[in-house]
């Protein structure tokens, strides 16, 4: 699904370069769920931001499908994010006013699918992540847990092949983090998305198929 080959990634930091990625190579497959772990400032975020398209690196090349995110425009990559990509942060960006129902038909409205579709979808997606008692209920009226719940309805209802999530799971006791961690599976077998997140917690690492640990800038380890 996606192919990262060499990717060097800086900024320029109170007049020097900060070097953030020195050389990533990596391979996503359909269906799998991938963790990104590593102490803070190692380049995490800056990866995943690179995956979704909503940066590009310095040298090296990102083939998300046959297409070149590495020498495509902000146009192009926007395009592409809109239809194949999700994205799922820490705290759980819903629409404060608008109920779990309507924050997921919002999300349909904008990767502009057909109206005929978006009832069955929003319900099947409310479904999926365990709230279907409650679909009328607004973010305030419910747990930080059921809120990502809500995120992540969201954030899959258009059918994208990868989800991306930045620590999705910071905000949440390990109780609420584990109910995240199984919907994550499902929706992973069930839609045969592929999840790459980042997580500094241990314990959810065990439901990954595949862990990549980064150190200053590279992967570790075999
Ligand atoms: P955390 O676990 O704290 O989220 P991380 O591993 O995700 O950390 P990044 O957010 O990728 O780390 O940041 C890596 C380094 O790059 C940090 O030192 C950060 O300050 C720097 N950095 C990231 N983005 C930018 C930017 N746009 N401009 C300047 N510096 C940046």
């Amino acid at each position: 699904l996606l192919t990262v080959t060499g990717v060097h990634r800086g900024f320029d930091v109170g007049g020097s370069r900060l070097h953030v990625l020195k050389g990533i190579d990596m391979v996503l497959y359909p269906g799998q769920l991938v963790m990104l772990k590593g102490r803070s400032g190692s380049g995490k975020t800056t990866l995943l931001n690179l995956l979704g398209g909503l940066d590009q690196p310095d040298t090296g090349t990102i083939f998300f499908r046959q297409y070149p995110f590495h020498e495509w425009n902000d146009r192009e990559r926007t395009e592409v994010r809109r239809r194949e990509i999700g994205f799922i942060f820490q705290a759980f960006a819903l629409m404060p006013l608008l109920s779990a129902y309507e924050n997921v038909e919002l999300a349909l409205r904008m990767a502009g699918k057909p109206r005929a579709e978006w009832k069955k979808r929003v319900e099947e997606c409310l479904e999926l992540v365990g709230l279907a008692k409650r679909m009328n209920h607004r973010p305030f009226e419910m747990s930080g847990g059921e809120q990502q719940r809500v995120a992540i309805a969201k954030a899959i209802a258009h059918r994208p092949a990868l989800l991306l999530a930045d620590e999705p799971t910071a905000e949440l006791d390990s109780q609420m983090s584990a109910q995240v961690m199984a919907v994550f599976r499902d929706i992973v077998e069930h839609e045969r998305v592929t999840i790459c997140m980042t997580t500094h917690d241990p314990t959810i690492m065990e439901v990954a198929d595949h862990v990549y640990e980064m150190v200053d800038g590279r992967f570790a380890g075999p």
